[in-house]
């Protein structure tokens, strides 16, 4: 094929995802509507693509970089001479290493750690790679934010096998900050370490307070923190692939780092997972970063924060949904009075051009709809509203996705681990996600399919869901 040929191929390939410009995908992508920062981003990109990140003695352009995007965030987080700080391929993998950190610097038989239920699944994913069990911490049923007592109470509980203890800034669920200080307080007069997962809401928070929102103290500035992420790739604007993960002393980044010379070959030195990795998302985070600027990134924040707040209290007006949380930064969650359900929204939202994110009931929370409000987002809230207005309308005269109630009693007794593949290919088939003989495609109409999930416990979901991908990727 021609490189014409393969480029229209790429761009016919690309029509049938999710829109990353606009600011109508609000989860997935974050838009500045920027032009020129993406520009600027996309040429670094290419530039550095292949750059090698395994060795910074041999491309020492990346360590200087890396070292200079450190020193930028270094005071925004309120971080002293002694903070230092990794460039990551994203949130999850500055989570998988904070974990592994903290799991290494403290050996012990059975290491746990205790985070708020609402902490990100990435937590879910380390504690599964590294064998470290979570122990989730129900959070305040109001607030949504996590519980300092209870959590204080599991530390407790787990006594000497605790080898880290994290809450979120804000939490990606319902964008609410957790009370920091007051686990801190509990973390330090223990000794343990404390994360924050600042992923989402790092590269906003130290701005919004600037503008004067009130926002609870969370970073560097509160004694006990030992380490935090922020991922460049959401809201600093950067294209995907740059996360920041930060500890307060190098002790405690010290077992972080891997090296092997258990071989023939040259000896294997990394701070990362990943050994071998392009210099091109660090090179373009690296200019993107510093082409908007501080004050760029006030402007991005005062616009993003007063299009979240004009969404908050148009939703607020609506009929038939409310929000579950005002929210502490940009990140709105809403559920609906039951008269509709949340899957038949994001289905009619999707159909007037808008994607939001659902989120099925956990424990005593119903399913709710995520909102993330990105600064090309904020122009377009009164069109937002009346599409969502439009779609509620649209759910309520389609009243809530009826499960049939064998299905749901069915759901709620299968063993997933007692299951082969006949049973799978059968379930997928009754949740709509396939034809009963191992094919498998994306529905257009989820809302049945995601209604049908949400009564399945948790448990089931996952593994209905990991069969379906399976087949998704044979
Ligand atoms: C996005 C996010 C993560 C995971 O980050 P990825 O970049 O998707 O790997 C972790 N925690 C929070 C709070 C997030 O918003």
């Amino acid at each position: 094929m021609s490189t014409d040929d393969l480029l229209r191929r790429l761009e016919q390939l690309r029509a049938h995802d999710l829109p990353t410009h606009g600011g109508r995908t609000l989860a997935y992508v974050y838009d500045s509507g920027l032009a020129d920062a993406d520009e600027l981003g996309k040429h670094a990109l290419a530039m550095y693509a292949s750059t090698n990140g395994l060795d910074p003695t041999a491309f020492p352009s990346l360590l200087a970089m890396e070292k200079e995007l450190v020193a930028f965030a270094r005071p925004l987080f309120h971080g002293t001479a002694d903070t230092v700080g990794t460039v990551t391929s994203g949130g999850t993998e500055s989570i998988l290493l904070a974990v592994q950190t903290a799991r290494d610097a403290h050996p012990v038989a059975a290491p746990v750690m205790i985070v708020p239920t609402t902490i990100h699944a990435a937590f879910a994913k380390a504690a599964h790679y590294f064998g470290v069990e979570r122990v989730a911490v129900d959070v305040d049923p109001v607030t949504r934010r996590a519980d300092p007592v209870a959590m204080a109470a599991a530390m407790d509980t787990y006594g000497e096998r605790v080898v880290l203890v994290a809450a979120s800034a804000p939490s990606y669920a319902h964008g609410v900050v957790d009370p920091i200080e007051a686990i801190a307080a509990e973390t330090s007069a223990r000794g343990l370490r404390l994360h924050v997962d600042a992923c989402i809401g790092g590269w906003v928070l130290p701005w919004a307070e600037r503008l004067g929102h009130d926002v609870a103290p969370w970073d560097f500035r509160v004694p006990g923190v030992t380490s935090l992420s922020a991922d460049l790739h959401k809201y600093a604007y950067t294209p995907k692939g740059v996360s920041l993960l930060l500890h307060a002393t190098p002790g405690l980044r010290r077992p972080q780092f891997f090296a092997s010379a258990d071989w023939p070959g040259y000896t294997m030195l990394n701070a990362t997972m990943q050994s071998t990795k392009s210099g091109g998302p660090l090179a373009a985070a690296w200019a993107v970063v510093h082409l908007i600027g501080d004050d760029g990134y006030l402007d991005l924040v005062r616009t993003t924060l007063d299009g979240t707040a004009a969404l908050a209290s148009g939703i607020a007006e609506q009929q038939h949904v409310r929000l579950v949380t005002r929210p502490d930064a940009s990140l709105v969650t809403l559920e609906t009075d039951g008269s509709c359900d949340v899957f038949t929204i994001s289905d009619e939202m999707l159909a007037r051009g808008w994607f939001v994110q659902p989120q099925m009931s956990f424990r005593d929370m119903p399913a709710s709809l995520h909102l993330t409000v990105s600064a090309a987002t904020a122009p377009a809230v009164p069109e937002f509203l009346t599409a969502l207005a439009e779609s509620v309308d649209a759910a309520v005269a389609a009243g809530p996705v009826a499960v049939d109630e064998g299905l749901r009693e069915a759901a709620a007794s299968i063993d997933p681990a007692a299951l082969d593949d006949d049973a799978f290919d059968g379930l997928l088939a009754l949740a709509g996600l396939g034809s009963g003989t191992g094919e498998v495609g994306v529905p257009t109409q989820m809302a049945p399919v995601n209604a049908l999930l949400d009564v399945a416990p948790p448990a089931l979901r996952e593994a209905l869901l990991i069969a379906f991908l399976d087949r998704l990727s044979r």
